[in-house]
């Protein structure tokens, strides 16, 4: 079959999806325009898509394998509404055994979605968060940085907030009208009113026993920091499935604290891009979503690492500084540290500062 005649099975049907509203849930479907299309002959691609965290099992492939093809109800359903409120998507499609198929290279690019594929027989991974995007410039966005939550103090006590004093703070920023976000959310930074990220570094266990309750209790979201090669390796580290468990609760999304939380500013560029990049790939295949954003272990990071963090993160996480602004560079980004024993008023007076 020659290129000209596959152009023509391609209907070229240059549909749009619907306004998605904010408030829209996460897998909601979307409507897909009636069309009328040619019908195509595909073939099966094994392996699946995860398209934003959702699990799309069937895929074709044109008959020379160059373009992958997926159902498109199925991708626009699983399309982070959040993410992509307000925006009209276009697509190109065809038919295919009654249904319709939408070309995934071609939307991933025309829409910056990220993608990576280990195939095929391998899996296809397609985060929208991932892709080219950033935040409208100047909105102030404090970032907290905390690690453990509880009394079990097993190493520097400082790192332990406790939980009351976490519950307490929680309820002090919903009263004080701030909304906690994800990275993701930050998109949409010009429309949240006093965006507040709270973050919680090497994934210890507690962030599930304490952390986790609290979370769901006022309905709050975070981002926990990820040493993707620690992933369930003693009982003070969190496990896989744990991981899964509160990211499919919607209130926690999971990203990167490399692969064994080195100094990245004291190893060579090779050693670096398996700190950065194996991590990326382990939580991808364990998460089903690409990792967007990278916490610098102890905050320490040289040229190799942001020039390998250009190409691989969209957030780069340090410790310490001023508060947030987007629009900053964002691959230097300030925390504020969020220590045990600290005052309510002292807390509040961080976040004002
Ligand atoms: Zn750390």
């Amino acid at each position: 079959m020659n290129g000209k005649k596959r152009l023509g099975w391609l209907a070229l049907a240059l549909c749009t999806l619907g306004t998605l509203a904010l408030t829209a849930l996460p897998g909601e479907p979307a409507a897909v325009p009636a069309m009328k299309l040619e019908p195509a002959a595909l073939l099966v691609r094994p392996g699946e898509l995860f398209l934003d965290g959702v699990r799309i099992p069937e895929l074709r492939t044109s008959p020379d394998g160059s373009r992958t093809y997926a159902p498109a109800a199925e991708v626009l359903a699983a399309l982070d509404p959040d993410f992509w409120a307000g925006e009209e998507l276009e697509y190109q499609a065809l038919s295919s055994e009654g249904r319709d198929w939408l070309w995934l290279e071609d939307f991933c690019r025309r829409h910056g979605i990220a993608s990576y594929t280990e195939g095929p027989p391998g899996p296809i991974w397609c985060t929208s968060a991932a892709g080219d995007w950033s935040p409208p410039e100047g909105y102030r966005a404090p970032i907290l940085m905390y690690h453990g939550v509880g009394d079990d103090t097993w190493t520097t006590p400082e790192l332990f907030v406790r939980t009351q004093e976490l519950e307490e703070q929680l309820r002090w920023l919903l009263e004080e009208g701030w909304t906690p976000v994800w990275f993701s959310n930050l998109k949409h930074a010009d429309q949240i009113p006093k965006p507040v990220l709270l973050c919680f570094d090497d994934g210890w266990s507690d962030n599930y026993t304490q952390l986790f309750p609290l979370l769901q209790k006022y309905r709050v979201k975070a981002t926990l920091l990820i040493v993707a090669g620690t992933v369930g390796w003693s009982e003070r580290v969190l496990s896989w499935e744990q991981l899964r468990e509160m990211q499919d609760s919607g209130l926690v999304e999971l990203q990167c604290h490399s692969l064994y939380h080195s100094d990245l500013d004291s190893l060579d560029r090779a050693q670096q891009e398996e700190e950065l990049c194996w991590s990326k790939l382990e939580l991808m295949r364990h998460l089903g979503r690409i990792p967007y954003v990278i916490a610098y272990p102890r905050g320490r990071e040289n040229a190799d690492t942001l020039a390998i963090c250009r190409e691989e993160y969209r957030f780069g996480l340090k410790m310490g500084g001023p508060v947030y602004v987007t629009g900053a560079d964002p691959l230097t980004i300030c925390r504020i540290g969020i220590p045990r024993g600290l005052s309510l008023e002292e807390f509040a007076a961080r976040l004002e500062a």
